[in-house]
């Protein structure tokens, strides 16, 4: 399996309900809409597009709703506009573009009407992704005279970034918070918030979905120095982080993304804390069949980073080959994850809080036990998010009733979001009845072993998981040597039974025995079976009892 999650943009190339199928049947866990495009109709269709695409690839994915936020743009443009280098142009609200026929013919019209209130004179001024570089001259009453230093096309609705002052813009748009209230009503998994400074700005959104009583987790993305700088304190307030290298190359310069990137991420794994590494991941595949080189190693080293997940935006959106991207991340992720990282295990222990330290148990006990499997029963899916930062060798599985819980869990690194439904909550046998289904759906075999963390009484108890223990699963076997399953020798000492019924024939009390009491047949069974010649030769120290991984081992010491 592998563990880490592929979050995809949905746009014009992967808009109809059979193009996002195929990206969900390629590896897309999270579908990412894009609020800085398109209209709510389109949204809204697209919304649908995904609920179905899931239902037909029958894997459920969480819907993560990307919020505008206060991105400064040039407005629209009759023509595009030659910027070249050297040469002088105006800057200012579009509404006072007609106020000045002395600029008339070099007039840049931008959607940000306090832009020349926050500018400063000789402060750079980026279009289009930093493509065109402009730096400040003077201010003449509501416009900016500004110089070109690096040229280029400029056309409409280009973004403008300006790295060097503080943009006074509220974080939380008015159009954010229409397409909030939009996302909500179209039941969304997930929402981010752009171009965000500190923590106030992730506390007044939580706030506001408090008030509403909706509890959708927020992705807080890390684009603007002031949140790099502030990011300790932003993580104690986010659900999920995201490395947003777009936007944040450009204000800080791409020779810094690397290290803020690793910096981040490092971060987040230690307070637990999702994190997505975001933007130009696979870019050239928008328009080729293949990554380069240096794209692979970029999302393999978001891997070996720690990264929950990495992120697909324009390739999965708008490019050729979207369906082939998704493949091509899915690949370098899972050979990316064969080459092991130091375990955080023992780094990240943190036992703050009961469920905390019942997840470091079970992670220590799964690590162990060589487990198959961690099961974790949730109801809100927390608990798995608290065992997933222990990033456990074992996939876990988030066994829950609650399909919204399914999909947030969607995000989760190394999460398999386990749905049941039609269960009886009060049923007494309901954990049994998961085992088997677990036990049928990954084939798992004799001494497999499962390890199981839940709350007490109900089999969804409400609270908290404060209970762990490991299940060893016995099939039946096929009985050799009649009804009996009983197989024992006496010696002086004592007496040794083997129940053959239980016995996986996994061969560990031959390996421990240093007297070959212990021995196996020579066919395809390997059957067990005790050497009558040797026994006599037990010394009683029980180590072939302590090391059978089911239990068939019985040593009974005599008088
Ligand atoms: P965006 O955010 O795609 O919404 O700009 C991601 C980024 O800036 O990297
Ligand atoms: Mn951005």
């Amino acid at each position: 399996m592998r563990k880490a999650k592929i979050v995809a943009t949905l746009g014009p190339s992967s808009s109809e309900v059979s193009q996002i199928k195929d990206l969900i049947d390629a590896g897309v866990n999270v579908a990412r809409v894009n609020m800085s495009h398109g209209t709510y109709e389109l949204s809204h269709q697209l919304i649908l597009n995904i609920r179905k695409a899931s239902k037909l690839a029958n894997k459920e994915v969480a819907i993560l709703m990307d919020l505008q936020g206060p991105k400064i743009r040039v407005d629209k443009l009759t023509v595009p506009l030659e910027l070249k280098s050297d040469s002088e142009w105006v800057i200012g609200p579009t509404a006072s573009k007609d106020k000045y026929p002395e600029y008339q013919g070099r007039y840049i019209p931008t959607v940000y009407d306090k832009l020349v209130h926050d500018c400063r004179d000789n402060v750079r001024v980026l279009f289009d992704d930093g493509l065109i570089v402009a730096r400040t001259l003077k201010r003449d009453r509501d416009v900016y005279l500004i110089k070109v230093e690096v040229g280029g096309i400029l056309k409409s609705n280009k973004g403008i970034n300006l790295p060097d002052v503080e943009v006074t813009a509220p974080s939380f748009t008015e159009k954010d918070r229409e397409d909030l209230m939009f996302g909500l009503r179209e039941g969304i998994d997930y929402i981010a918030l752009s171009f965000i400074r500190r923590k106030e700005d992730i506390l007044q959104v939580k706030y506001l979905l408090h008030k509403l009583k909706k509890n959708i987790p927020i992705v807080a993305k890390i684009e603007m120095p002031m949140a790099v700088k502030n990011i300790e304190e932003i993580v104690t307030v986010s659900d999920v982080i995201m490395v947003a290298r777009g936007d944040m190359g450009v204000e800080l310069g791409n020779h810094l993304v690397p290290a803020v990137q690793k910096k981040i991420i490092a971060l987040c794994n230690t307070k637990g804390v999702p994190v997505i590494t975001a933007t130009q991941m696979l870019e050239s595949m928008i328009n080729n069949s293949t990554p380069t080189r240096a794209e692979a190693s970029d999302v393999a080293n978001a891997v070996w980073d720690g990264t929950d997940a990495v992120m697909l935006s324009g390739e999965t959106a708008s490019g050729k080959f979207p369906t082939e991207t998704v493949i091509m991340m899915d690949k370098i992720v899972r050979e990316a994850e064969k080459t092991p990282r130091e375990r955080p295990l023992l780094r990240n222990m943190d036992l703050s809080t009961v469920n905390k330290s019942v997840m470091v148990a079970a992670s220590l006990i799964a690590e162990k036990t060589n487990a198959k499997a961690i099961l974790a029963v949730t109801q809100s899916g927390h608990s798995c998010l608290n065992i997933t930062r222990f990033r456990p060798l074992a996939e876990v599985l988030g066994v829950t009733t609650d399909i919204w819980a399914v999909r947030k869990m969607a995000l989760y690194w190394g999460v398999t979001p386990f749905l049941l439904e039609g269960f009886d909550e009060h049923d007494k046998e309901m954990e049994d009845k998961v085992i088997d289904l677990v036990h049928a759906r990954y084939k798992l075999k004799n001494g497999d072993k499962l390890v199981i963390t839940r709350g007490e009484g109900r089999f969804f108890a409400k609270g908290t998981a404060n209970t762990v223990r490991v299940e060893i699963i016995k099939d039946v076997p096929k009985v050799i040597g009649g009804a009996d399953t009983l197989e024992s020798a006496e010696f002086s000492r004592g007496q040794i039974n083997l129940d053959t019924h239980a016995c996986v024939s996994c061969q560990a009390c031959v390996g421990t025995c240093p007297h070959e009491i212990w021995g196996a047949t020579k066919d395809e069974e390997h059957r067990i079976f005790i050497n009558k010649v040797t026994v006599e030769s037990c010394a009683l120290d029980m180590a072939c009892v302590d090391n059978c991984p089911t239990g068939a081992i019985e040593i009974i010491p005599r008088g």
